[in-house]
């Protein structure tokens, strides 16, 4: 690693590909100068001076708990040995995760590693209709158990209580501090963060408006390690500022890398339905059936074909179902099966569609983008401009120099994929 001439302040570990670039995006807008890295460098040429942040992007929302521990650990290490001083473990904003974890088994280890008492959860989004009201949440104004994320394929939400969802996943006990606290005085709220912080693990900050973040962003001072979802960057620059750590803005000139675009769609979420739904109307479109891959009616080698014969059309690629074809799909092929075969497809596409010469790909779904990512073989990444609230334009600072732009499930409106093809082309 070359000799850094300013270090950066905050290191950031994701659960996932996309909560990554959700998270970087959010600190890109706050002014802070941020570097997505999609593993641990190895590699000694990275220039790493001058950022503010380093999220780095793990795939860790759905393996085994103990994996996922595992991989975090070492994020974290790497991360200090940089010389972050400060740390924010970001998940998913509808608190993607399996009864067993991985959310609250990562907080402990991070806070057990860190030799803290006490952590802050904030999943909240209110800008993405994602709230929480007495230390429930809630998406779009439905309970977490009453939204479409309770038939996620991977990560089914059976419970809307953030409380219970953390004490059934950590170690230690949970407090929610209730928004009326969080519209009283600031010094009433300060107290009371101190307060729980002395006699609690967790800390469950209710949130229902942007103003709401602000305040807590404000109020972060005495945590070493905070963690939630993007929404909780909102407002990191003015602790980052009251101590001068906010980089000077000087920006890099990012490359830029023109050519065809690739849309590949793995989520299944409901806005994802319609925004694949919306796209096919006006340009060339490819279903991949489950059944028929996985028995070979419908071949690799057809797929890839079509994507190339369609190259200058910005065609799109998805295996997006009903919540009923998911169900069939997993009963029939199995779990583990399906997603290995579908997620593993969609990763060769894009690795072999750049290889032929598309630059910019477009991915619809969390774990789809970390496959895909993963199988491009691309370490580092400059945040650009936003295509949506937390959607930001990935630029490779490595080869192949390539655009992407990564959702995880609902995220986006209806024209989302026309968006962003016109913001990845005509920038
Ligand atoms: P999201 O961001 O919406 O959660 P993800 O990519 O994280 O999307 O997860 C969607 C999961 O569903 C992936 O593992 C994907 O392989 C799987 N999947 C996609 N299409 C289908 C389908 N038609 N049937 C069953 N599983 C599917």
């Amino acid at each position: 690693m070359k000799n850094h001439l300013k270090k950066p302040i905050l290191g950031c570990i994701a659960d996932d590909f996309t909560g990554a670039s959700d998270l970087a995006s959010f600190l890109v807008n706050s002014g802070l100068r941020t570097l997505q890295l999609n593993r641990i460098p190895v590699d000694s040429d990275l220039d790493l001076d001058g950022y503010d942040a380093i999220v780095v992007a793990l795939k860790t929302r759905t393996v085994d708990a103990h994996t996922a521990v595992k991989k975090s650990l070492a994020a974290l290490h790497w991360l200090q040995e940089l010389g972050c001083r400060k740390f924010y473990f970001k998940y998913c904003s509808t608190f993607d995760s399996t009864p067993d974890g991985n959310i609250g088994p990562v907080i402990d280890a991070l806070l057990d590693a860190l030799k803290l008492q006490s952590t802050i959860i904030c999943p909240a989004l209110p800008v993405n209709g994602r709230t929480v009201y007495m230390g429930h949440l809630f998406v779009a104004g439905a309970p977490l158990n009453e939204s479409p994320l309770k038939d996620h394929p991977l990560t089914p939400m059976q419970d809307s209580s953030v409380v219970r969802l953390i004490e059934a996943q950590g170690q230690g006990k949970a407090i929610n501090i209730p928004y009326s606290c969080l519209e009283g005085d600031e010094t009433s709220f300060k107290q009371a963060i101190f307060e729980a912080a002395q006699n609690y693990r967790y800390i469950v900050l209710d949130t229902l408006r942007t103003e709401h973040l602000e305040r807590i962003g404000r109020n972060l001072e005495a945590f070493t390690l905070i963690t939630g979802g993007s929404g909780l960057a909102t407002n990191l620059t003015s602790e980052f500022s009251k101590y001068g750590w906010v980089a000077d803005s000087s920006k890099r000139v990012m490359q830029q890398a023109d050519g065809p675009t690739l849309i590949l769609s793995g989520s299944c979420s409901a806005m994802t339905q319609r925004q694949v739904a919306d796209y096919e109307l006006k340009h060339p479109a490819l279903y991949i059936d489950p059944f028929k891959l996985f028995n070979q009616t419908q071949t690799y080698a057809q797929i890839l074909d079509w994507a190339l014969q369609n190259k200058s059309a910005a065609p799109l690629i998805y295996t997006t179902s009903s919540k009923e074809v998911v169900s069939r799909v997993q009963s029939e092929i199995g779990f583990e099966t399906s997603q290995a075969l579908l997620e593993g497809t969609l990763a060769k596409l894009g690795h072999d569609c750049i290889k032929a010469g598309f630059k910019n790909i477009i991915v619809a779904g969390g774990e789809t983008s970390g496959a895909i990512v993963k199988s491009l073989d691309i370490h580092a990444f400059e945040i650009g401009q936003s295509v949506s609230p937390g959607v930001p334009i990935l630029h490779s600072i490595t080869p192949p120099i390539i655009n992407l732009a990564l959702k995880s499930g609902n995220f986006g409106d209806q024209s989302f994929f026309q968006t962003a093809l016109e913001k990845l082309t005509c920038p």
